[in-house]
């Protein structure tokens, strides 16, 4: 039988009766002659109350623990799921990450997935069963110490499974019909896109727009899974995520989106000594306290001092560590001081088109300042332009570029059937 993957994020699962919802679903795609593989993420907002929990006992949790904690959440749901369809006379199996064959390394919190060995999934599938697995987690290969992907981590699951087991399509259900022009719940006259390659998702991903996990995206194109993001609410089609020819990639729209981020902070290094190393010597300091940075900015220097400043962004999550691990530096690379700033916001535009239509930049550095916006830092790559702005200003700004880029569809009102936002 030809086989579906099907990922069913926390909106999805989020109480008793949309777990039951999910459930008909899932039963609905066996009888159509699919064998499922079900994923399932953590109820509602569970990963989020987890964390605020290990935060009243501990500044600083311990890294294996946290993931030991978080890893029960989507234990819950996978349990709760199997029940369901079971009282609807199907036999289903659920499997943590570790029994499903998810192995990863361990980077606790954002362990990568190296290998996949699902030999229980395929038996249970043998066996006419539906296998339902956790989301996000795995299990350590040298360790063997439980482990989470990163938030969002579900998505990466169920691609990588669905390269595994060889199913047709990847199947991502969700609290909104599909990837949009923007962020529905911030621009309600967003467009639904039918169809987006997986080069410009990445770009929507890497940018912030958290409907996918970034590393799904990058593993979809590395092994060409065609991943179909819908909604579990409704029964309409969704968004294509596919390998697009380059001759049919000139027939799409020249701007396919507006994505932000809010879960970004930055740090200056004050007063660092304008010769060759220097800043080798910082990120390194950064890279081995294995955290990644974004946009980086270094200052001309004054040829009074000598000295010039860095600035780079990186996740919020990450900036104490790196505060802790630059300090502890200072002496040692001869900077003068550490500013850092968490209430920034990154906005980017995202197109294919890009590459050969001038004055994309400037028109949208004109919407920001015509809605009065500051641009504190910017970067771009060959189909995107990000900037770094107060994030108080991010819903002005997607608002205003969304309309500049003339992406608003008039009568539009996006749908968002469920989920926190949070
Ligand atoms: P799930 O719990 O199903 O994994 P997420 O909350 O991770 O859902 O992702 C879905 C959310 O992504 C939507 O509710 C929406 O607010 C947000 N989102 C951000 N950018 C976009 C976009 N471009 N298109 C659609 N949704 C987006
Ligand atoms: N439950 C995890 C999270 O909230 C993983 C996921 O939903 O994809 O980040
Ligand atoms: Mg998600």
């Amino acid at each position: 039988m030809p086989l579906i993957v099907q990922k069913y994020g926390g909106s999805s699962v989020a109480d008793a009766e949309r777990i039951k919802k999910v459930a008909q679903r899932i039963v609905a795609t066996r009888k159509q002659g699919y064998d499922v593989c079900v994923v399932v993420s953590a109820m509602g907002d569970t990963t989020d109350e987890l964390l605020d929990l290990a935060a009243q006992v501990s500044p600083m949790p311990p890294p294996r623990e946290l993931d030991m904690l978080l890893t029960a959440g989507e234990r819950i749901s996978m349990a709760l799921l199997a029940m369901a369809i079971a009282n609807l006379g199907m036999e289903a199996r659920s499997f943590t990450g570790s029994q499903a064959g998810v192995i990863t390394d361990s980077r606790h919190g954002r362990a990568q997935i190296i290998d996949v060995t699902p030999g229980r999934i395929r038996e249970a599938l043998a066996a006419g069963h539906i296998a339902i697995v956790a989301g996000f987690q795995g299990v350590a290969q040298d360790t063997k110490d439980v482990t989470t992907l990163g938030r969002g981590g579900s998505d990466t699951t169920a691609v990588a499974l669905a390269v595994a087991l060889g199913a047709e399509v990847c199947e991502i259900y969700t609290d909104v019909d599909g990837v949009f022009t923007a962020d529905p719940r911030i621009v309600p006259t967003a467009r639904q896109i039918p169809r987006i390659s997986y080069e410009e998702m990445l770009e929507m991903a890497a940018a912030g727009a958290k409907i996918l996990h970034l590393r799904c995206v990058e593993y979809a194109r590395r092994f060409k899974m065609p991943i179909h993001v819908r909604s579990s609410f409704s029964t309409k089609p969704g968004t294509w995520i596919v390998d697009i020819p380059p001759e049919e990639q000139m027939e799409a729209p020249i701007i396919s989106g507006v994505a932000h981020e809010r879960g970004e902070a930055k740090i200056t290094v004050v007063g660092v000594p304008d010769k060759p190393g220097e800043a080798a010597q910082i990120f390194q300091v950064i890279a081995d306290a294995g955290i990644n940075v974004d946009m980086i900015v270094q200052n001309v220097s004054s040829t009074a001092t000598g000295r010039t400043d860095i600035t780079f962004t990186l996740p919020t999550s990450d900036l104490p560590t790196a505060m802790a691990a630059l300090s502890k530096a200072k002496d040692r690379i001869g900077f003068e001081g550490l500013l850092s700033d968490d209430q920034i916001g990154k906005v980017s535009l995202i197109g294919a088109g890009m590459r050969t239509q001038p004055g994309v930049t400037a028109k949208f550095l004109t919407a920001l300042a015509d809605a009065g916006i500051n641009v504190e830092m910017i970067s771009t790559s060959q189909i995107r332009i990000s900037v770094v702005i107060r994030e108080d200003d991010l819903p002005a700004a997607v608002a205003a570029l969304h309309r500049a880029f003339e992406l608003d569809d008039p009568e539009g009102q996006a749908v968002v059937y469920g989920g926190t936002g949070r």
